[in-house]
């Protein structure tokens, strides 16, 4: 009997089908397995979705190769990357190959070899220096010969293997981040004879290394014996076999070298242990719905002690957790607390790591070495066997959402997908909920527990304000103004810094934009200076005097003239993190501040660095923005000052006041972390904005009731689903007719399957209009299920790599619940 094998594989072509092949006698191939299959003339990656003993076609062709012996997709894995290819529209391929460990997926590479010495056809001349030049070589990457003759030389090459005078042959690559491999010193049989006799030698120092080993005390490699004990020392043992070299897999492990203490289980207040309840009996009951649990609990009110519990929970019914935290830089105080509580039973993912460092988790992950993964939004995908728990911290947060690069998932809808098919619990954490998430849990389709007060060391509540959370100034800047104050900060703000400063204690200000001002602008013509390949205005950066675009990161010298009348008069508008780190160190030259944003805190070891730096105590002031305002623990920090609330409150996006309403939250909830009750001060200009007023005074539910009434009157989501279809263009007519021609195709298309309950919207450019030299354009389809529409658009339409192989036309991407229009 043959067996055959469903087959999805890399070639943006069938979205979520697969292909059939036969599985050559003696190939050992499972569902799962990563293989190289023949497509046409190439040979093409691909992912076993399903053995059969069946094929819907009559002449299948053979796998050519299994590329890795283990299972590379769990049967979890692949029910998932059909999920994802469905709902985000891409291939299943693409669905598939975001679950790969790093670096298995290369491409191919193809060589080009001479087949045929003594041709008679005449060649041109192009042809005869592509000839020349390969028979002087072995054989020759196409890529080398393309980039030596010019793209045109293709054909020439192409003609050159169709009448058989060249070869080519097409490889997998192989991946790159390998296992590492060190030789160890190992005692051989003899070498065990001879020390278990306890020689008289001279050579002591060979001695001191065979008993060092026989103790099991050896130097764990073979260089760092010859670093010990000597070179000549290792070379004779090895020439007289009494030791040998052996090949040991090195394990890369992100937690090799921090240390942790064990630390026990907190004991849980009573409202900290009716959450973990219901978790538990959620984690026991694995039959019952719903499976999610919502914990809206304010920042600081032990939501983490909560997790904490349920991962031992979850331990103790024998199944494992992925614990998802929403940026890099919170995973080392997370780690911290798990790694302290489930000694060597946690692992880390995120591309903090190095490559080898996440190879090496990945397989030890897959092989069900760890009780618990803590990791950035891509952990989701962890190879967790038994999973019985995953715990989204801060889910409201936009990270979980890949806006980069197919499938555009959300790491929540896959949490909830894989809570389906596994039966694992999921927790949703936040202080501030997604309004979506919200209204599911009052619905009923998630639980929801709440833990209204903070946990307080003291156990004493600040009498001022009733949940243990800091106290709340709004101050309306324009009283400032008209009172004469035109400083950046309010006199109420300065008062208090200085006041802080002054006792020892530390402050936040939190702006939500880098560099100095936001943009600048000529006083005499209006001319506002903008980044030449994206439309967007340029950010001054005081240090190095430059602009800067935003969007491209190209910085330009900072212009003392306008470009258009050539006055000197120019003027900078908006507050930026450097204009407001400037103005501290005016007024209070004698502290010490830092700044905390994206130019100043690159990678994962700067930001480890700035906040461990401030936690000691080396600044007094830190000036930051968004990435402050994560549940950063900074206990000393007593005064949290909002420069400016109002940045974002009037971009074109529906979600704009809720992010807003969710920053200030978050940042608030940075005072007061400590013994000392902290406050909170928040400067305006729209101080009766419902967003603004209700994270003055942390009421979620009144910013909750308003948002959702308007979400409902405009129809934007929950009352809605969005898909978004983006263009982009280097030619702006191109793009622009592109964009009416599917709009109106859509339109056509809507009128025809009559699906008048899905608005088409756009087209619109987007906002930036362009970026890096592209034009983009946009539409929106909104409505209960606007996928219907896209699926009417079927065969007609050219098939695209972006899209997956949905055919609406080449050069669209598809985003499908994406978290911003522009
Ligand atoms: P959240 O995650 O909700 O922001 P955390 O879990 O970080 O809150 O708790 C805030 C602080 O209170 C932490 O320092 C934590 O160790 C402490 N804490 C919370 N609950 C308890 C508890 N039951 N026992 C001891 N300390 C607690
Ligand atoms: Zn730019």
């Amino acid at each position: 009997m043959s067996i055959y094998a469903d087959i999805a594989v890399d070639a943006p072509v069938g979205s979520e089908r697969t292909f059939s092949y036969s599985v050559p006698v003696g190939m050992d191939v499972a569902e799962g397995h990563f293989v190289l299959v023949p497509f046409g003339p190439r040979l093409l990656h691909g992912v076993v979705f399903e053995i059969t003993d069946f094929s819907p076609v009559s002449n299948t062709r053979n796998i050519s190769q299994v590329l890795v012996t283990k299972t590379v997709l769990s049967p979890v894995a692949l029910r998932i990357a059909r999920w994802m290819s469905e709902h985000y529209l891409c291939t299943l391929f693409q669905a598939a190959s975001v679950m790969f460990p790093v670096g298995l997926h290369r491409g191919n590479i193809s060589w080009i070899s001479v087949k045929n010495l003594n041709s008679e056809v005449p060649f041109s001349s192009l042809e005869q220096k592509i000839f020349d030049y390969v028979s002087e070589r072995s054989r020759v990457n196409m890529n080398d010969l393309l980039s030596n003759f010019g793209k045109k030389s293709r054909n020439s090459i192409m003609r050159l293997i169709n009448i058989g005078i060249l070869d080519k042959t097409e490889l997998h690559r192989e991946s790159l981040v390998k296992p590492l491999y060190r030789s160890s010193p190992r005692l051989t049989q003899l070498g065990e004879k001879f020390v278990s006799s306890s020689p008289q030698v001279r050579a002591y120092k060979q001695m001191e290394l065979l008993e060092a080993m026989k103790k099991g005390q050896a130097p764990e490699t073979l260089a760092k014996a010859r670093r010990m004990f000597g070179y000549s020392v290792v070379r004779s043992l090895l020439d007289k076999g009494l030791i040998e070299s052996v090949d040991m897999v090195v394990d890369r492990d992100p937690l090799s070298t921090s240390i942790y203490d064990l630390k026990g289980f907190s004991q849980l207040t009573p409202a900290q242990a009716e959450v973990s309840g219901t978790v538990a009996s959620m984690l026991k009951a694995s039959k019952s719905n719903p499976r999610a649990l919502l914990l809206h609990g304010v920042t600081g009110s032990g939501k983490t002690e909560v997790y904490v519990e349920a991962v031992k929970q979850c331990i103790g019914n024998e199944k494992k957790a992925i614990v998802l935290v929403p940026e890099i830089a919170l995973t080392p105080q997370t780690v911290e607390r798990f790694a302290s509580r489930f000694i060597g039973q946690v692992a880390v993912l995120h591309s903090g790591l190095s490559d080898g460092e996440r190879r090496d988790q990945w397989w030890k992950i897959r092989d069900g070495n760890y009780s618990v993964v803590i990791g950035t939004r891509s952990a989701i995908f962890a190879p967790q066997p038994d999973l019985g728990l995953v715990i989204i911290d801060e889910e409201h947060e936009w990270t979980y959402k890949n806006t980069e690069g197919v499938p555009k998932y959300h790491a929540r809808d896959v949490a909830m997908q894989l809570a389906g098919i596994t039966r694992a619990v999921v927790v949703l954490g936040s202080a501030t909920p997604d309004v979506e998430t919200y209204i599911r849990a009052k619905r009923g389709r998630y639980r929801l527990s709440t833990l209204p007060n903070r946990y307080l060391t003291s156990g004493i509540l600040d009498p001022r304000s009733q949940s243990g959370l800091a106290r709340t100034t709004l101050i309306d800047m324009r009283d400032e103004l008209k009172k004469g104050n035109k400083d950046i900060f309010s006199r109420t703000l300065f008062s208090e810094l200085k006041d802080t400063l002054e006792k020892g204690e530390q402050a936040i200000l939190f702006v939500n934009r880098r560099g100095a001002s936001s943009f600048m602008q000529c006083r005499s013509c209006g001319y506002v200076p903008r980044c030449n390949s994206c439309d967007v205005s340029l950010t001054c950066h005081t240090d190095g005097m430059k602009t800067m675009c935003h969007y491209c990161g190209r910085a330009t010298r900072l212009l003392s003239s306008c470009s258009l009348c050539s006055d000197t008069n120019l003027g900078r508008y908006g507050i930026g993190t450097q204009l407001v780190e400037d103005r501290v160190k005016i007024l209070f030259p004698e502290y010490k501040s830092v700044r905390w944003d994206r130019d100043s805190a690159k990678t994962y070891k700067e930001y480890k660095d700035i906040l461990s730096r401030f936690r000691f105590g080396e600044y007094q002031v830190m000036v930051g923005t968004q990435v402050v305002a994560k549940g950063h623990d900074m206990p000393k920090v007593t005064l949290v000052g909002v420069v400016s609330a109002d940045v974002g409150l009037n971009l074109p996006e529906f979600r704009a006041s809720e992010r807003v309403f969710q920053l200030i939250c978050q940042v608030s909830g940075r005072a007061g972390r400590g013994a000392r009750p902290g406050q909170v001060i928040i400067q305006t200009y729209q101080p009766e904005h419902y967003a603004i007023k209700a994270a003055s005074s942390q009421n979620y539910e009144a910013f909750f009731d308003e948002e959702i009434a308007y979400r409902r009157t405009f129809k934007h989501p929950p009352y809605s689903r969005i898909i978004k279809l983006m263009r982009q263009d280097t030619n702006v007519n191109n793009c622009e007719d592109e964009a009416k021609r599917l709009f109106k195709s859509l339109q056509r298309q809507r009128d025809i399957w009559g699906l008048s309950d899905i608005d088409i919207i756009g087209p619109t450019p987007s906002f930036p209009s362009r970026v890096r030299g592209h034009y983009r354009w946009h539409i929106l389809l909104r409505g209960p299920d606007p996928r219907k529409l896209l699926e009417t658009i079927g065969m007609k339409e050219v098939a695209n790599d972006a899209l997956g192989g949905r055919r609406v036309s080449k050069g669209w991407v598809v985003d499908v619940d994406p978290v911003t229009f522009g």
